[in-house]
């Protein structure tokens, strides 16, 4: 845990020189590796304010009338950071089916955080992904999903 928390705190004061903003080979905007990353290394976090599931019920619709790109992680079943208004970089991490990434929450100063860890070797100049895990769903409003991973699923949800 000690150990947790020394890459925590190195990982804050450098993850700016890991990572660069770019136009997305997926969608949108993504998040490229500037230089190469290792295996497991802590590369940035998912920050944001943490809101009950209740709460972003009702800030994803006033997001939706207004327009607003919405940018949300869920922690558990109780939980969810909202990026929306107040996050970094790592909100424009699009998903694959075959990403790079993998996220964990890890507690520093009893404060849950959602830490984007390497889950293999990344070359400078990779787009950085992972899995958004969002539940499959009967629906009408699927996602695509145009990662172009062999192992694509088609859809996020
Ligand atoms: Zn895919």
């Amino acid at each position: 845990q000690a150990q947790i928390y020394t890459r925590y705190k190195t990982m804050k004061n450098e993850w700016r020189s890991y990572v660069a903003l770019g136009r997305s080979g997926i969608a949108g905007f993504g998040l490229y590796a500037k230089k190469d990353i290792n295996m497991n290394q802590m590369v940035t976090e998912y920050v944001g304010e943490i809101i009950r599931s209740e709460v972003c019920e009702i800030r994803e619709k006033k997001y939706a009338q207004k327009n607003k790109g919405i940018y949300m992680f869920r922690i558990d079943s109780e939980f969810v950071i909202d990026a929306t208004m107040c996050g970094n970089m790592a909100r424009y991490i699009n998903h694959s089916c075959d990403p790079n990434c993998v996220t964990q929450i890890v507690n520093i100063d009893n404060t849950k955080k959602i830490v984007i860890f390497a889950n293999r070797p990344i070359r400078a100049g990779e787009e950085l992904t992972y899995d958004y895990q969002f539940e499959l769903e009967d629906t009408k409003d699927k996602i695509p999903c145009l990662c172009g991973a062999p192992n694509c699923v088609k859809w996020m949800n």
